[in-house]
């Protein structure tokens, strides 16, 4: 039945305060093109997304509420048994991409880099004028740590189902590959 293909996968979404995580996975929620409902409430910090891709459905749990001290606790078990991380930073203050390198290195050195699907996200990309980390910039560190890497505005909902997809053909891919 359809309960039996159902994957699911948990999604850490990492990062500075203020550089759109919660606006990233509230535009998720209401990602109508991608199929996805929302069954969280609204005052729960975790949030819970079906989708359908290629046939498959996932039920995705989403949490954005971790901080680089949450992720390095060594009593904080929870941080390492997500099937993916999605860094985000806003390309428009470079002390959130500092941020964003210090928790892609702690993934590195856990191994995870390596065994999860782990996406480097410079959102804002709506505030061009204000940009401070250039694509270039970010495609280098992102090569350098071994993750994805993908630009969005939260804003103005660009690119924001194209991470969803993104996560979860990553999560498909280090799959196959272990
Ligand atoms: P969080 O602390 O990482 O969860 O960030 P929030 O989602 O609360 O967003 C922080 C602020 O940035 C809010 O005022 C959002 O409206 C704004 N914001 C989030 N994403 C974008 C974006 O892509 N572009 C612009 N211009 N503002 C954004
Ligand atoms: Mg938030």
């Amino acid at each position: 039945g359809q309960e039996d293909r159902c994957t699911h996968l948990k999604v850490l979404v990492l990062g500075a305060v203020g550089v759109g995580k919660s606006s990233i996975v509230t535009q998720f929620m209401s990602s109508e093109y991608m199929n996805t409902y929302d069954v969280s409430q609204d005052d729960e910090l975790e949030k819970t997304i079906f989708l359908l891709l290629d046939g498959e459905e996932y039920e995705l749990t989403l949490f954005d509420y971790h901080t680089l001290a949450t992720l390095t606790d060594p009593e904080e078990d929870s941080m390492g048994s997500a099937d993916a991380y999605v860094v985000v930073y806003s390309m428009t203050d470079r002390g959130t991409f500092e941020i964003a390198m210090d928790i892609l290195f702690v993934l590195r050195e856990r191994g995870y880099t390596a065994t999860r699907a782990v996406i480097l996200v410079g959102n804002k990309s709506d505030l061009v004028r204000s940009r401070t980390v250039s694509t270039n910039e970010a495609k280098t560190i992102a090569i350098s740590y071994e993750c994805n890497f993908m630009e969005t505005s939260a804003a103005i909902n660009h690119k924001t189902d194209d991470l969803l997809v993104r996560i979860v053909s990553q999560v498909r891919l280090k799959i196959q590959q272990l």
